[in-house]
């Protein structure tokens, strides 16, 4: 198949371009998609936002990238299909990510919640309280941080900045407080193939100064969110609201925050699905 070919040639481009992984320092070694191909419905992600990552960040955390597509896939919008995805991403969890699926019991409450419409209508949430999806969780979006940061400043963040994260599950995010950032991110971003888009699924806003910071809102299936900023300079930017609130994470930090050692082959990532799926 040509498929193994392109593969290894963009791998070979994109290591000669590189010289060091987006997440650590060490050399990289394989092509890191973020978000992950397993966040996209289907597996069915447009290309781009594929970053250089040594294997030990890149397998390492795949099962944060699998808690990550599990929790996206709590919707509560009818999106088809998401829910069928969910049940087969927790049987994954089980052997990635040990521990987290006991963690998760299911919508636990219900709440009247304000639709971007501003109708309001009674929607479930799920309350996540357990310390390996939180270790899991934020992990993901420390990751998700720092390749934006790749992607919008043009160089891996360097290693003595870091990143501040928060993620908010379902209904965790109220209307008003997701206005109020989003009023301070005014650029938009997505993944974008040619005529292939599913903002639906993943759409951030951000702003950046082009040398030094950026900080962004990403949401995936408007079920999880994620408030990130990165950068290189974390002593002298910051969130007011993030001091001595979110825990400061800094390149080569992702495995430790990761409750777990142990890579399985069930990690190892498949190929997407370029392209539409046709029905
Ligand atoms: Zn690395």
């Amino acid at each position: 198949m040509g498929d193994a070919k392109s593969k290894s040639r963009k791998l070979a481009t994109l290591l000669a371009s590189e010289t060091r992984c987006i997440y650590c320092a060490n050399k990289p070694t394989t092509v890191e998609h973020m978000p992950p191909i397993g966040m996209f419905k289907g597996r069915s992600r447009p290309n781009g936002m594929e970053f250089a990552a040594c294997e030990d960040c890149n397998k390492g955390t795949s099962g944060a990238d699998i808690v990550a597509a599990f929790y996206a896939r709590l919707s509560q919008s009818d999106n088809p299909g998401m829910l069928d995805e969910a049940i087969g991403l927790r049987r994954k969890m089980t052997m990635v990510a040990p521990g987290v699926s006991e963690e998760f019991n299911g919508p636990s409450y219900r709440q009247w919640q304000r639709t971007p419409s501003g109708l309001f209508r009674e929607m479930t949430a799920t309350r996540v309280d357990g310390p390996l999806t939180k270790s899991d969780l934020t992990a993901f979006s420390a990751k998700l941080a720092m390749a934006l940061y790749r992607e919008h400043i043009g160089v891996p963040l360097p290693l003595d900045g870091g990143v501040r994260v928060a993620y908010f599950l379902n209904a965790g995010l109220s209307q008003k407080a997701g206005d109020g950032m989003l009023s301070k991110l005014p650029l938009p971003g997505t993944l974008r193939q040619g005529r292939f888009v599913v903002p639906d699924q993943f759409a951030y806003r951000y702003n950046y100064d082009g040398k030094s910071i950026i900080a962004g809102l990403a949401g995936f299936n408007s079920n999880l969110h994620i408030l990130m900023i990165a950068t290189s300079n974390p002593v002298f930017y910051d969130f007011p609201i993030a001091k001595g609130h979110l825990q400061l994470v800094r390149p080569g930090e992702l495995r430790g925050l990761l409750p777990r050692t142990v890579t399985t082959s069930a990690a190892t990532e498949q190929p997407a699905v370029h392209g539409p799926i046709i029905r």
